[in-house]
């Protein structure tokens, strides 16, 4: 941790802190974001991101990312970014471990088809979703609902949000109003998510041989490194040498977001995180020719990686699971568990058939990858009847 002492006047500061939700006396021996972190650490979402996925399904084999690791590699890098700009470090990083603890099982896929799902009744985002798991559904402390999480943490949750959304989201759904930013360090943990997974689905996809390096010497990005270290290294064995480009790709976009939100806090010189919001355009931001280069690599790995036949059908798999379990749940809650149940009746009493829909998607989207395929079964599988 970088004591305050340390921290930028522009940096998000305890003492300025916009507070929570529900009051709560200061911690004793930590920084109101270390507990932020430490809350989100003992958190059962937090938890199940060990059995979630983004790109390959939670069992198609150990080496891969999951949720948990990718959160854990983006907490790396935006702690690494945050100590050399003086940002806070404990907000980065519950900002990071936080982000994508509304994800569906399944990664995009579960999204798309929970999103389908639930288009009559309010859709479902994942990143709203996050923001709703350490607000409302992790039910642990005894004087508030949810995590009471301070005001920065959940500001760097919500990255994205519609107008509409936004209205209902109050203090925190502001800024997508009033076309402010938020604090420099929920901007730095969303680009460092960015450097996570576009290079960690360059290595993952190069080791699940769902890509090759003949291919991805197109993208700029990659060619560049991969020419380097094999000028170097000529003799490096095949997974060494991917190991080498990935970690120079990586230390070359950090390098570069450290340069340029350098230079651009310099010039603008804001006076405290105020000043930040207010500023029209983010502070925290990579070069425009690296902008450009990390474009070409998401298209290519939109185009060869995410479209590839092989993840399709695990994706349009994966979509039906998540459907037809909303289906049979939506059609007869009495199916559900009792805690779910419990909060489908509560939210169904309050709301109608969305409500109803809001507790069966809440039940879905808290599923790990390999829950989810178990209920499905358990459930549509008529062989299967014990
Ligand atoms: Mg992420």
């Amino acid at each position: 941790m970088n004591s305050s002492l340390d921290l930028a006047p522009y940096a998000a500061h305890p003492v300025t802190s916009r507070g929570r939700r529900f009051p709560e006396p200061s911690p004793t021996y930590r920084s109101e974001y270390q507990r932020d972190r430490d809350r989100i650490v003992h958190s059962a979402a937090f938890r199940r991101l060990e059995y979630k996925t983004q790109v390959f399904v939670n069992h198609e084999g150990d080496m891969f990312r999951t949720r948990l690791t990718h959160s854990i590699e983006v907490a790396q890098i935006g702690r690494s970014i945050a100590r050399v700009l003086r940002l806070n470090e404990d907000l980065v990083e519950a900002i990071a471990l936080a982000h994508d603890v509304g994800h569906t099982p399944f990664g995009h896929a579960g999204q798309d088809a929970l999103n389908h799902c639930m288009s009559t009744h309010g859709g479902f985002e994942h990143n709203l979703q996050s923001l709703r798991v350490v607000d409302d559904l992790e039910e642990k402390y005894a004087e508030f609902p949810g995590l009471n999480l301070t005001f920065e943490t959940r500001e760097g949750i919500l990255k994205h949000c519609s107008p509409r959304k936004a209205v209902e989201l109050g203090e925190v759904g502001l800024r997508f109003l009033d076309k402010q930013q938020p604090g420099l360090e929920a901007q730095l943990a969303n680009l460092a998510d960015e450097i996570a997974y576009n290079n960690h689905d360059v290595d993952d996809g190069l080791r699940a041989g769902l890509i090759d390096v003949a291919q991805l010497c197109e993208v700029t990005a990659f060619r560049e490194q991969y020419e380097i270290v094999k000028n170097t290294y000529p003799d490096l064995p095949e997974r060494r040498t991917i190991h080498e480009v990935v970690r120079r790709m990586i230390n070359r976009q950090v390098v570069n977001l450290v340069e340029t939100s350098r230079t651009r806090l310099a010039a603008a010189a804001p006076t405290d995180i105020d000043a930040v919001r207010a500023w029209a355009t983010p502070l925290i931001g990579f070069s425009d020719a690296m902008r450009t280069q990390n474009l070409e690599l998401k298209q290519f790995l939109r185009r060869e990686l995410y479209q590839h036949y092989r993840v399709r059908r695990m994706t349009t798999k994966a979509g039906r699971v998540i459907s037809e379990l909303f289906e049979v749940f939506m059609n007869d809650p009495r199916l559900l568990p009792p805690e779910p149940a419990h909060n489908t009746q509560v939210l169904e009493e309050a709301q109608g058939t969305a409500g109803r829909a809001r507790a069966v998607a809440d039940y879905i989207a808290g599923m790990t990858d390999r829950y989810a395929i178990k209920e499905y079964n358990r459930l549509l599988d008529p062989l299967q009847l014990t």
